[in-house]
């Protein structure tokens, strides 16, 4: 692909439905930028007949790009295979369900233009999304927030602008585990935001299972802190002290005092609390062991099955 000074990343689960309205606000804002930009559409396993669409438009449309992965590998995965494979001064990754407007590409290459490597977008409101998710999420940012030794912009999703520099460099994270947000702050260089108003959905359903999103939590967390490792060994030492207190007192109350705690009451809440502790301890061990586990396999990120992009190193074809 040869260099372009705009390219848009958009990962598609299942978006048939919301493809040509997003393609012609895209093209709309993208043409007044400049009259060199690449849309790279990242068909991450979907069902419906989202492929067809985006084949369509490439059909139609030289400056459209696609990437059709093997399986339905996961958001951040599609979005990484999509930076592996751009060649451009400014790159700005959105969704393809038109909840990131397209006009504030706009703002965003603005403040690129201004000097910024990174821009990303700042969602000021959340319209039409569960109580559970808003909830869930500004809690999260703030824990995570309070665990890592860097900045991490609250309430911003995937939906920014990088530079090629910033691009290029998160090209060479090896990560298995993907949480690029956490991966561009890490970073460094010069960040800003802009403000913007977080619409609903316009069809289909999210993509983000519960279970897509809490492992995207986990990976945000395990990838950038060790605290919950400290935590738990620190929980490991202060139950041990307070263990021999409770030895001491009931071997003492039992020879001394001829007082024995009686029963099974006692026992069972002790045995259920240290086994509670334990089975919490492993857990955090195991998420730790589990992204190294992912990482010795050197396994290729993702698989592609289809590509009208020149250097495609990780396909099958
Ligand atoms: N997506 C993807 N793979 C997935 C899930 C989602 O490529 O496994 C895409 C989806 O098509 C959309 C973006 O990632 O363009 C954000 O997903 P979604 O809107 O489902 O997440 P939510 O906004 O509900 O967090
Ligand atoms: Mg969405």
């Amino acid at each position: 692909m040869q260099k372009k000074e705009i390219s848009v990343i958009i990962p598609v689960f299942n978006e048939s439905e919301n493809l040509s309205e997003l393609y012609q606000r895209l093209i709309t804002v993208l043409s007044t930028l400049s009259s060199n930009y690449s849309l790279i559409f990242v068909n991450d396993g979907s069902t419906d007949n989202s492929m067809a669409k985006i084949l369509t438009l490439s059909q139609e449309n030289d400056d459209v790009y696609y990437i059709n992965l093997s399986r339905n590998f996961g958001h951040q995965i599609a979005v990484s295979a999509g930076l592996e494979h751009c060649n451009s001064e400014c790159t700005v990754i959105i969704d393809a369900d038109l909840q990131d407007p397209p006009e504030l590409i706009s703002e965003l290459y603005l403040k690129f233009k201004a000097g910024y490597e990174v821009v990303s977008a700042k969602r000021n409101k959340r319209e039409g999304e569960s109580a559970f998710k808003k909830i869930t999420a500004k809690l999260y940012y703030r824990i995570l927030k309070k665990l890592v030794s860097f900045e991490i912009p609250l309430d911003t999703g995937d939906f920014r602008l990088l530079s090629g520099k910033v691009v290029n460099a998160i090209n060479k994270m090896p990560e298995q585990n993907k949480f690029l947000r956490g991966q561009i702050a890490w970073l460094g260089f010069k960040q800003t935001y802009v403000l913007y108003d977080r619409k609903t959905r316009k069809h289909g359903q999210s993509g983000y299972s519960y279970s897509k999103m809490f492992r995207l939590a986990f990976d945000g967390i395990t990838g950038f802190s060790d605290k919950p490792l400290l935590f738990v060994s620190r929980l490991g030492f202060i139950i041990s002290l307070f263990s021999f207190l409770v030895i001491v007192y009931a071997i003492f109350s039992h020879y001394f005092l001829k007082e024995t705690i009686t029963g099974w009451t006692s026992l069972i809440v002790s045995a259920a609390f240290i086994g509670g502790i334990q089975l919490l301890s492993i857990g955090v061990i195991g998420e730790y062991i589990s992204r190294i586990n992912n990482n010795v396999k050197h396994r290729p990120l993702y698989i592609i099955d289809s590509t009208n992009i020149s250097t495609n190193p990780n396909s099958v074809d």
